[in-house]
């Protein structure tokens, strides 16, 4: 037994429970970690294979070409994009860019789970504010929950596991009322399926607000969840200062050569994104039409508000062939993947309603 002690605040860190993997050879759809269920492009593959040759080099340490080619696809310079180990490690960089011990930061619940571990992680506060019955966030209460100790707050744009996009109207309201001193973090990790014009434009708020942030990823839409490549958009001072909290060399010569090859196929791989909207669009009529009761998504998944019949209900679609994402107490989150998997999902939730 160790008696190295562990910081206290690791006692009560929540867990990162990962979606369940699919056994070998088991003929199950794997719904429970909001993966792309498209396998990479050829031209992806044929770049991590050239990158492979080239391992035995660290990589470039600031992702120096993908940072580029980034800020020319979303219209913003170099200086602004700060590239990680996937959206979530940036998000941990970000904190700790500005976190002092104590210090607070406001993030809606429930959401994103990896939220509160990072918070603690950087050494403050969270403050969760509860998603309405709608799995909308609140963003009103978000805004009075700011007290002179907030550094940041966390705005998850779709909502992970609700699926409601946050308004402009709603954001630009917030935006307003939030102290210019205070980190705004909007989570676009799901950006590229949002459909609903009314939806708040993270780039353009990016360019009225100093204080605003973008977390983005290459592990949804773009489909390289593997090999953890996500970025920040953020003000030359801030991001220097991501940069300076990050890990070095925190995106691999393969995830830096696999995104940019994403990048180039971006036309071809946005055919696949409209592919899951639509069926996302199925799955959302489908399940309405049986009688359930689903909020509005924006993302490549649905919440079930099964409460706590959360894990009950996900044993039953694993037996039915279907892994989803069960959070007891609250629901269940259903990952958008391949029609066949939209259809076993419909057929075992016709079943739970019917037994
Ligand atoms: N933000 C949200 C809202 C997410 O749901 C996820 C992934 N589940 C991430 C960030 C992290 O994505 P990654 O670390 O793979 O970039």
């Amino acid at each position: 037994m160790t008696r190295v002690p562990l910081r206290p605040a690791l006692t009560d860190l929540p867990p990162y429970v990962p979606g369940a993997r699919v056994p070998v050879g088991a003929a199950a759809f794997k719904l429970s970690s909001n993966e792309n269920p498209y396998p990479p492009l050829p031209s992806v593959v044929l770049a991590i294979s050239d990158a492979a040759e080239d391992v035995n080099r660290y990589p470039d340490m600031y992702a120096t070409e993908l940072t580029e080619a980034i800020a020319a696809s979303l219209g913003v310079t170099p200086e602004n994009v700060v590239a990680g180990c996937g959206s979530v490690a940036v998000l941990g960089h970000v904190l700790t860019a500005v976190c002092q011990p104590d210090d607070e930061v406001v993030l809606p619940w429930r959401s994103f789970e990896a939220y509160p571990i990072a918070v603690t992680l950087a050494g403050a506060q969270g403050v969760r504010v509860p998603v309405g019955a709608d799995g909308r966030l609140d963003l009103e209460a978000m805004s009075a929950a700011i007290t002179p100790r907030t550094k940041a707050v966390l705005v998850c744009t779709p909502n992970n596991p609700t699926g409601p996009a946050v308004r402009a109207d709603e954001l630009d309201a917030f935006l307003a009322a939030v102290p210019k001193d205070v980190l705004v973090v909007l989570d676009e990790a799901y950006v590229e399926f949002v459909r609903d014009p009314q939806a708040a434009d993270g780039l353009a708020l990016f360019a009225r607000h100093s204080n605003v942030v973008l977390l983005r990823t290459f592990s949804k839409a773009f489909g390289l969840a593997g090999l953890r490549v996500g970025y920040a958009v953020a003000r030359p001072r801030l991001a220097s200062g991501i940069r300076a909290a990050s890990t070095p060399f925190g995106v691999s010569h393969i995830g830096q050569l696999a995104a940019l090859a994403s990048l180039r196929a971006t036309p071809e791989l946005m055919t696949r994104v409209e592919a899951i909207v639509a069926e996302r669009s199925r799955l959302l009529a489908g399940l309405r039409a049986q009688g359930w009761t689903v909020p509005d998504s924006e993302a490549n998944f649905v919440w079930l508000p099964l409460e706590d019949q959360a894990t009950a209900f996900a044993d039953r679609c694993a037996r039915g062939g279907v892994l989803v994402r069960p959070f007891q107490g609250d629901g269940v989150r259903v990952s958008v993947g391949e029609p066949e998997a939209t259809d076993l999902l419909l057929e075992v939730a016709a079943e739970w309603l019917a037994r």
